[in-house]
Formats: structure tokens, C-alpha cells, sequence
């Protein structure tokens, strides 16, 4: 029987049920969209779906677009299409924040009522005042007992639109004294004249998320809400609204620690910059964490499933290795992809005592660890291409690869010996020059002498001219991510390499969008969604395939 230690979510939720507490379990993602979402959120998706699965529940995407200044509602149908790439079922259960704006005023109507609101007309910067710090208590705003009838009739005029932005927001009275600041009166409604993308000009105020959240979450019925440790001291303001609101059952928060990665650029604002300063491609430049980016790198939903379970869910705040994320997409490419021959950095080889203007065709095997995924036929002829450090004019102390006098196998094909090559003008070798022994050809059982090196090759003629890109990380891994002393990126000169005159198979012509294959010897690669077409194909390369890394 197989044991699996559950999360401490998972062990609250075991509880609730038992419990009682809860009948079902209903979770939900609520990103704002104000961006691209990233790896961090992928953690947050699967999780929160993965609980939905996990206890037969339901799982709600809610963007969560109550501030009518930061949404930008291009992001919505990125953000859509993130989610259910990662394979996270909202099903029916797509919801908009904004939709409850009714519900979170007659929410704020009611606070007044019992007492538990009140306008004050203190200007911000009174409010941080009045608020007091860690140190020192509060004090309480001479608005604070103000009769429930004028409360009611100037939220009202709030509403209607009487007051300018910031001249008269809706407190909730809770305690001054609180050790906890969040606690301290926090302001739960402002006047904000703007449009929102939604609702129009039908409100000038809009709720603040600390009251705007819990009522969403009550409102879809939503058992656990999960989120970032952060609002861990916020959760019992978020306790207190969803109970002086009334809502029963009450949804209950629980958070979790994020998700760091080591030398990657997460920040939002950064990514930004990258990309108005043209050093990356876009959101989805390959080489950053976007969800989009690591879809066009080439990454897997089940990859980065498998990282997120690797990472756990937990309280203290960690980062995870960069390695382990390239861990997971080997393990989840190793069986699945075909393994094809590719020459990145091309030199010529030509097998002089091979019939000129003939082909023949060997049967290769697509991957010899999964035979499901059959075989298929490449040209051999006179002409190949081998990559260029497969050969030395002078070769150090075991180098097993090309070099005069040296007999090495041909993937797939013949034992070759290299005989002699050609120079340009500067001593560059052009061309390498050997023979072939008919007797060594691959699948026959040949025994009579071995060699000590194996390397890969295109046929010159049939090959199909690539051009890939080589991927190192975006920031100095010396140095770490961020300049210590202007707070700048430590950018690696080198995270992007590309090479233009790349030569694969011809099998590769049918190839699409974000199929990957493996290159032997050279790694991961996949097509690149963006740049690629079958005449200019274009590779990333995903991961290489030699890895430090150990689980
Ligand atoms: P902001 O948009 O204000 O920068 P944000 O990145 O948290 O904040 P949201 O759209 O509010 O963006 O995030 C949606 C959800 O994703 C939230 O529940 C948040 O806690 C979660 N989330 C964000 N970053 C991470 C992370 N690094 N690890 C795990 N969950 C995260
Ligand atoms: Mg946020
Ligand atoms: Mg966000």
C-alpha cells in the first residue's frame, strides 16, 4: 500500500471534514489582472486545484478586479489561457470580482447598521498618523462616533458621487489598540472617480481588497481560501468581515509560504523593464518564468506539476534550485519524445570511398528506451554533416572523437576513420575527409573490433537548415539577481546564443508549434511557437541533458 504524507492544508481540510465544519470543498485561484502570470502562480493553480481534485470539491477561477486602477483586461485572457493549459478545470466556475460590488455594499449598508462602520474624513496621511505603529498603540479618529444615521446618509452621498477622491472613506471600528495594525479602524471603502472596466461609471467607490476578499470568497461559497504568507495578519480582519457580515458557512484562510526560485527574475517590475529595454523578447521571452515563457521554452504541464509537487507546500519561506525544475522536464521528456540527430555547429564530413550520388536508408529506432514510439528511416549518403568539436587536428589524452588515423561509429550507421582534412586560408578545418568499413553497419551484429566513440551526424543533401537557440540563465549566478548597490540585474551577457546554421533531419518538416524532441547529445529542444515555420525552423533549446542535479 502506498503512503503518502499529506500537506498540512491537506491535514487542516482532513480536519474541517471530519469535523463537520465543511460538507464539501470548494477552493479558488484569484489572480488580478495586471499581468502575466508566473511560475509562483502556477504553484497557487495547482495546488488550489489539485485540492479540488484531490477531495472531489470545486475549483473557481475569480479574477479579482476591484481596483479600477491597476486592471488591465488584455491579461484576462492570458491569464485564462495559463490556467487551463496547466490542466486546472474551472469548468462553469469563471467569476468576476467586480460582479459582487452590489453585494459588498450592502455588506458595507450593514456594518454601518450594527455599528461597525463609520465615514471618516481624516485625510490619508492623518490615518497613518492616527494609526500608531508596532510600538505604540492607535487613537481613535474624531469621526469614530458618529450616529449611524449620518454614517448612512453620508455613505450614501460617498456613493452618489458629493465627495472628491480621498476627501471621505468608510472605516470599519474594530480596535485602535489592536497589536495588530490591520486591525486598527482600516479604511474599507474610498471615493475613486474613475471608469472601471466592468460596472462603467455606475460607482465612484470602490471596496479595499482586505474587505473585498472575504466577501468574494463568502459570496462563491468558497471553503478554504488559500494564500501567501503574507496576509497571514491580515487573516483576522478577514475572519472579522466574513463575520460581521454574517455569512454562514464562513470561509477560512490558510497560507502558504511562495514560491522562490535562485536566480530568477520574478519581479514584476523588473520583467518590465526587460522588456521595454528590449533585452527580452516579451513576457514570454523563453528565458524568463512567466508561465507563457515557459510554455514557449518548451516546458510541460506535467513537468511543471512534478516541480510543484517536489517543492511541497509549507510555512517557511525557501527558495528552490533552478536544476530542480530542469530535473522534472527530463524525467517528464525521457520516454515520451523521439530522439532525433541534430548538428548544431556544422563541419563537413565527406566518406571517400562511398558511392557518390547514392542513399541508402537505416532504420533508427525513435527511442530505444520506448519502442511504442517506433521507428523511422534517415538517408545515409557521402556527404554528412558532423559538429565541429567532433573533430581535432590534435586531440588531447582521451579524446575518443575524430582525428587523423582514428576510427569512431556513426550513430546509427558505420564505423568511419578519419583520413585527412582540409584547411581554409586562416587553418579552420572545412572539411574532414574518412572511409567507411560496409562490414560495421549498425543493427548487424558486427563484433570484430570496437570502438571507443560514438557521434552524430545529418546527411548533408536531405538535412534541413535550423536555427537554435541556446538558453543560459538571465542573471550572473556569481553575482545573484539583483546589484547590491543600485538595485539593478545582474544580467549575464551570455543567456541567449544563437545560432543560425543549424542542420537537423528532414523529419522534422511536419513539425509544429511547441513540439519537442530530444537532440541526442545536445539536449531538449522544441519548436518555437513564436519565431518558427516550416520553411525557417526555429528551436529552443529546453534543457541540455547533463544535470548536477540529484533528488
Ligand atoms: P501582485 O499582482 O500584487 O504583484 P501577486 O503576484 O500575488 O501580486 P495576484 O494576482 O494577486 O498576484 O496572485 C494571485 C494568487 O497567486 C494569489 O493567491 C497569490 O498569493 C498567488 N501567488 C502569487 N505569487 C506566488 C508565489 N510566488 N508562490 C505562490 N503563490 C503565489
Ligand atoms: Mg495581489
Ligand atoms: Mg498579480
Amino acid at each position: 500500500e502506498e503512503t503518502v504524507s499529506k500537506n498540512f492544508i491537506e491535514q487542516e481540510i482532513d480536519k474541517d471534514l471530519a469535523e463537520g465544519v465543511y460538507s464539501e470543498v470548494c477552493t479558488r485561484f484569484p489572480p488580478e489582472p495586471n499581468g502575466y502570470l508566473h511560475i509562483g502562480h502556477a504553484k497557487s493553480i495547482l495546488l488550489n486545484s489539485g485540492l479540488a481534485k484531490k477531495y472531489n470539491g470545486t475549483f473557481h477561477l475569480r479574477f479579482d478586479d476591484t481596483n479600477p486602477m491597476k486592471e488591465d483586461m488584455e491579461f484576462v485572457e492570458s491569464i485564462k489561457e495559463d490556467v487551463a493549459w496547466l490542466g486546472a478545470d474551472w469548468k462553469e466556475h469563471l467569476y468576476f470580482a467586480s460582479d459582487y460590488f452590489d453585494v459588498m455594499y450592502e455588506c458595507a449598508v450593514k456594518l454601518i447598521k450594527k455599528g461597525k462602520a463609520f465615514v471618516c474624513d481624516l485625510t490619508a496621511d492623518e490615518i497613518r498618523e492616527y494609526r500608531g505603529t508596532l510600538k505604540e498603540p492607535g487613537k481613535n479618529s474624531p469621526y469614530r462616533d458618529r450616529s449611524v444615521e449620518e454614517n448612512l446618509q453620508l455613505f450614501e452621498e460617498m456613493k452618489e458621487g458629493k465627495y472628491k477622491d480621498g476627501e471621505k472613506v468608510l472605516r470599519a471600528k474594530i480596535d485602535m489598540s489592536s497589536p495588530n495594525i490591520n486591525m486598527r479602524d482600516p479604511v474599507i471603502y474610498r471615493v475613486a472617480h474613475m471608469t472601471h472596466h466592468n460596472t462603467g461609471d455606475k460607482w465612484c467607490i470602490y471596496p479595499m481588497y482586505d474587505f473585498a476578499h472575504p466577501i468574494e470568497d463568502a459570496v462563491e461559497k468558497i471553503t478554504h481560501s488559500i494564500c501567501t504568507l503574507e496576509f497571514e495578519d491580515h487573516r483576522p480582519l478577514y475572519d472579522w468581515v466574513v463575520k460581521e457580515c454574517e455569512f454562514d458557512p464562513a470561509p477560512r484562510q490558510i497560507e502558504f509560504a511562495k514560491l522562490y526560485l535562485t536566480n530568477v527574475v520574478t519581479g514584476k517590475r523588473y520583467i518590465k523593464k526587460l522588456v521595454m529595454d528590449g533585452i527580452v523578447d516579451g513576457w514570454d521571452d523563453p528565458r524568463l518564468v512567466s508561465i507563457a515563457a515557459l510554455r514557449r521554452r518548451g516546458f510541460t504541464p506535467e513537468s511543471l506539476k512534478m516541480f510543484i509537487e517536489l517543492c511541497g507546500v509549507s510555512k517557511s519561506q525557501s527558495s528552490v534550485d533552478y536544476a530542480m525544475l530542469e530535473y522534472c522536464i527530463r524525467e517528464d521528456l525521457k520516454l515520451k519524445k523521439s530522439r532525433m540527430m541534430a548538428v548544431l555547429d556544422p563541419i563537413k564530413l565527406v566518406i571517400d570511398n562511398y558511392p557518390e550520388g547514392e542513399v541508402e536508408y537505416l532504420d533508427v529506432d525513435n527511442n530505444m528506451e520506448n519502442p511504442e514510439l517506433g521507428k523511422r528511416q534517415i538517408p545515409f549518403c557521402r556527404e554528412l554533416y558532423i559538429e565541429r568539436e567532433d573533430f581535432m587536428i590534435e586531440p588531447p589524452k582521451k579524446y575518443f572523437r575524430l582525428f587523423p588515423g582514428n576510427e569512431v561509429r556513426l550513430m546509427n550507421a558505420y564505423f568511419v576513420k578519419c583520413e585527412s582534412f582540409e584547411t581554409d586560408a586562416d587553418g579552420n578545418v572545412t572539411v574532414v575527409h574518412a572511409t567507411y568499413d560496409p562490414e560495421t553497419k549498425c543493427g548487424t551484429g558486427f563484433t570484430g573490433r570496437k570502438v571507443k566513440g560514438t557521434i552524430h551526424w545529418v546527411a548533408a543533401p536531405y538535412a534541413k537548415q535550423a536555427e537554435v537557440r541556446l538558453y543560459e540563465n538571465l542573471v550572473d549566478e556569481e553575482k545573484g539577481v539583483y546589484n547590491k548597490e543600485d538595485g539593478s540585474l545582474n544580467l549575464n551577457p551570455n543567456s541567449l546564443t544563437i545560432l543560425k546554421e543549424c542542420y537537423v533531419e528532414d523529419s522534422f518538416k511536419d513539425a509544429k508549434g511547441c513540439d519537442s524532441f530530444q537532440f541526442v547529445r545536445n539536449g531538449y529542444f522544441c519548436i518555437d511557437s513564436k519565431d518558427s515555420t516550416s520553411e525557417n525552423l526555429v528551436f529552443n533549446r529546453i534543457v541540455s541533458l547533463k544535470s548536477s542535479f540529484k533528488l
